[in-house]
Parts: C-alpha cells; structure tokens; sequence
C-alpha cells in the first residue's frame, strides 16, 4: 500500500488531472488542501470525496505552526475543517504542520519528491519508482503541472507494480493506527 498525498492545492488545471488518474486506475489519494483555496474550489472537492479520497487540512493561509499563538493555530486549522465540511460533508481528522490541537493527526512523508523546488516531473517519478516501498506516503503538491506530469505516471505504473493507492487514514488503520 502507497499513500500518495498532495499538499497545497487544490488548483483545477493540476488536480482534476490527478483525479482523472486515480480514478482510471481505481486510486485514492489524501489532498492537504489549504482553507482559502477551498471556496472557489467546490466541485473538485465534492470530486474528491464521491472518488473515496480524502480531504486534510493544511492550515487555511499555509502558516507555520510555530510562528502562531494558540489562537492563531485554532483558527487556521479550525476554519478550514469548517470550510471543507461546508463544501463536502466530511471534516478532515489529518493534518500536516506541526501543532497541538484537538485530536488531530499531523502527518509527515516517508518519500519527499521535492517537486515544489526542481518542478521536473522526470526526476518526481525517478525519485519515487527508486525508493518506493510498502507503507510509503509520498509527497507532492497539486499546484504545480509537472506534478500532474508526474502523477499520470506514477499512478499506472505504482499500479502496475501491485501497489494499492489508498488514503492516509485507510494506510493508518491497516497498520494499527497514526
Ligand atoms: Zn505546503
């Protein structure tokens, strides 16, 4: 099992061509999306959940946890699980970012492709075919179009090679929790 999960979007251009991936090859993935991103966005979530993905929080202007006072953090990561459960329904249980709030799961990576940094989808897939393991989560960020380059490759291929594409919460609870 692979948990691929993509932070800072969503962003239409680069996440429906995730989506349309995950679902040909009957993929889930976790999106850490940001608050103020989720509004003008409420199509490609409701996506999202109709696909069995899932949706995590990812503070609502993307601030560092440790700059914060307690009420600060509250309200980034409270306004944007309001936010996301407006749209959808459900209220994200993950979030990335370090903090201590409210019964939350902060999850971090085992595989960072650092796609955000060199923006090459060739060297995003060379860095995960080469590493990837059972139980991985794999880290990449719906905003960028060579993320998506790289996705439409990697979902096939880590399918091909007899991986199960699941969520973060589903790879938690087959491993005896987060
Ligand atoms: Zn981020």
């Amino acid at each position: 099992m692979i948990a691929l999960t993509f932070d800072d979007g969503p962003k239409v251009s680069v996440t429906d061509r995730i989506l349309d991936s995950l679902q040909a090859n009957g993929g889930r993935a976790t999106f850490f999306m940001v608050g103020s991103n989720v509004n003008a966005n409420a199509g490609i979530i409701k996506r999202m959940v109709a696909q069995g993905c899932e949706v995590a929080n990812h503070t609502h202007d993307h601030k560092y946890i440790s700059k914060l006072s307690a009420d600060g953090i509250i309200s980034q990561i409270g306004s944007t699980n309001q936010k996301i459960e407006a749209i959808c329904g459900v209220s994200p249980v993950l979030m990335r970012h370090p903090g201590g709030n409210r019964g939350m799961s902060a999850i971090m990576w085992s595989i960072d492709t650092r796609d955000w940094q060199h923006r090459n989808a060739q060297r995003t897939i060379d860095t995960v075919l080469s590493q990837v393991r059972d139980g991985d989560i794999i880290l990449m960020h719906d905003i960028y179009s060579t993320s998506a380059d790289a996705a439409v490759v990697l979902i096939p291929e880590l399918t091909a090679r007899g991986y199960q594409l699941v969520t973060v919460s589903e790879l938690a609870a087959y491993r005896g929790g987060a």
